[in-house]
C-alpha cells in the first residue's frame, strides 16, 4: 500500500492509489528498440488480452495517453466513414464517445437512459429493427458517471443477432468486472492502466478483433495517424516496435501490476476486495445517514455516488476540505440527475482504508455541525 503519511488515499475515479511496489517497478530506463523491452511489451500484450479469454479472436493494442485516447483511437479505427454508429448513453462517458465521433465526422446517433438506469438491451433490439441502416453499436460497461453497471453480454447477445459490431469502453470495469470474449461476443474494448489494473496513468489499450483490425487497415480511412490501431498493429507485425516512442516506464509497472493482479487471484480475486470495499462504504455512510443514488441491483462496486445531504450547512467544497486534510479525497459528482458526489472503492485500498474514509466522514460532518447526511426528500426524475 501506499503510504498514507505522504499521500493522500484516493477514492476517486482515476487516477487511483497505487502499490508501492508498482511505483517503484518504474525505476529504469530501457531502449524502445532493446530485446529486453520488446519482449516484455509482447508479453504484457498477451497478459491483457488473456484476461478477457480473448487470445484466440483479439489482439491487444496499447496507444499512450489516459484512457480516452484508446477510446478515440478505437472509434476512430473500426467505424468507417460510411458507417453509422449507434453510441448507448446513460452518462458522462457515453456522451464522450458522441462527441468523439462527431469530431471524427462519423455519422453518429444516440439511444439514452436516465444517468441512474442501466441501458435497457429490449431498446436497442426495437432500435436495431427499425433502423437498418445502422453499422456499429457503442456501450459503457460501467459507466463512472454514476457508478451504473450495464448489462454488458445481453447487450453483446442483441449486437451479434444482428452482426453488428460492438465497442466497448470498459475503462472502469477492465481488470475486475467478469468480460469473456468467448461468451460476451465485442468487436473491441477500450481500458487503460490506472483503473481496475491498478497501474500508473499513461498508457491505454484496444483488444480488437484481428480481422476487423485487418480490415481497417486495407480501408485506410482512420482519421488519425497517432491514435491509428491498425498501423500500429502493422508495425508490431513487421518490427515488433512501436511508432512512436513508448511510455517505457508506464509499462513496465504495468507488467508489475499485472504481477500483483494474478497474485491476487486474477479478476475474480480483484472484484471480491472491491465489494468488500463498497460493502464497507455503503454501510458506514448510510449509519451517517447518507443515501446512495442507484438502486443496489445496479450497482456496480467500482463506484459509489451519494446525493447531496439536505442540511444547509453541508458545503461540499469544505466537505472534501475536511476529508482531504484526513488525507482522504473524493469526487464531486457529475450527475444531471440529482445533486451528488462520489467515493470510488478502487485502486490499491482495502478495507481499512474504507473504514478510515467513513470515520473522517463522520469527523468531517461533526466540524460542519451537520447531524446527518440524509438528502432532501426524493423529487422522482422523469424517465
Ligand atoms: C476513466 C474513464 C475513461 C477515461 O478517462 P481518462 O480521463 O481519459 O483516463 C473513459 N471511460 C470511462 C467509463 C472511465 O471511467
Amino acid at each position: 500500500m501506499t503510504d498514507p503519511a505522504a499521500d493522500p488515499w484516493l477514492l476517486t475515479p482515476g487516477p487511483l492509489t497505487t502499490s508501492a511496489t508498482v511505483k517503484a517497478a518504474m525505476l529504469h530506463d530501457l531502449g524502445s528498440r532493446d530485446r529486453a523491452f520488446l519482449e516484455r511489451d509482447r508479453r504484457i500484450r498477451e497478459r491483457l488480452v488473456a484476461l478477457a479469454h480473448a487470445q484466440a479472436s483479439h489482439v491487444c493494442v496499447p496507444i499512450q495517453g489516459s484512457g480516452t485516447f484508446a477510446v478515440e483511437a478505437m472509434l476512430g479505427t473500426l467505424v468507417p466513414r460510411g458507417g453509422r454508429l449507434l453510441v448507448l448513453v446513460n452518462g458522462a462517458y457515453g456522451r464522450r464517445m458522441v462527441a468523439i465521433a462527431e469530431r471524427q465526422g462519423r455519422a453518429v446517433e444516440t439511444l439514452a437512459w436516465p444517468e441512474d438506469r442501466p441501458v435497457d438491451p429490449a431498446r436497442l433490439e426495437a432500435r436495431l429493427a427499425a433502423e437498418p441502416a445502422l453499422t456499429h453499436v457503442a456501450v459503457v460497461h460501467c459507466e463512472t458517471t454514476s457508478g451504473v453497471l450495464n448489462p454488458l453480454p445481453e447487450i453483446a447477445a442483441v449486437t451479434a443477432e444482428r452482426g453488428l459490431p460492438l465497442l466497448v469502453d470498459a475503462m472502469s470495469s477492465f481488470g475486475a468486472l467478469p468480460i469473456d470474449a468467448r461468451r460476451t461476443p465485442f468487436t473491441a474494448l477500450a481500458a487503460s492502466a490506472n483503473k481496475c489494473l491498478e497501474a500508473v496513468p499513461g498508457v491505454a489499450f484496444v483488444l480488437c478483433e484481428r480481422e476487423a483490425l485487418a480490415a481497417a487497415g486495407r480501408r485506410g480511412d482512420v482519421p488519425s495517424l497517432a491514435l491509428d490501431l491498425a498501423d500500429q498493429q502493422a508495425a508490431w507485425e513487421r518490427t515488433g516496435q512501436w511508432r512512436f516512442t513508448p511510455p517505457i516506464q508506464v509499462l513496465l509497472a504495468l507488467d508489475r501490476a499485472l504481477d500483483e493482479l494474478e497474485a491476487e487471484g486474477g479478476p475474480p480475486g480483484r472484484l471480491a476486495r472491491y465489494r468488500e470495499n463498497a460493502r464497507i462504504l455503503a454501510e458506514g455512510m448510510r449509519a451517517l445517514g447518507f443515501e446512495l443514488l442507484l438502486d443496489p441491483a445496479v450497482q456496480a462496486p467500482i463506484i459509489l455516488t451519494f446525493k447531496m445531504p439536505a442540511d444547509p450547512r453541508f458545503v461540499f467544497e469544505t466537505f472534501y476540505e475536511r476529508l482531504r486534510e484526513q488525507g482522504y479525497v473524493i469526487y464531486p459528482g457529475k450527475l444531471t440527475v440529482a445533486p451528488s458526489f462520489r467515493m470510488g472503492c478502487i485502486g490499491r485500498l482495502g478495507p481499512e482504508v474504507m473504514a478510515g474514509a467513513v470515520a473522517a466522514v463522520r469527523r468531517a460532518m461533526a466540524s460542519m455541525g451537520v447531524v446527518s447526511g440524509a438528502p432532501a426528500p426524493v423529487r422522482e426524475v422523469a424517465a
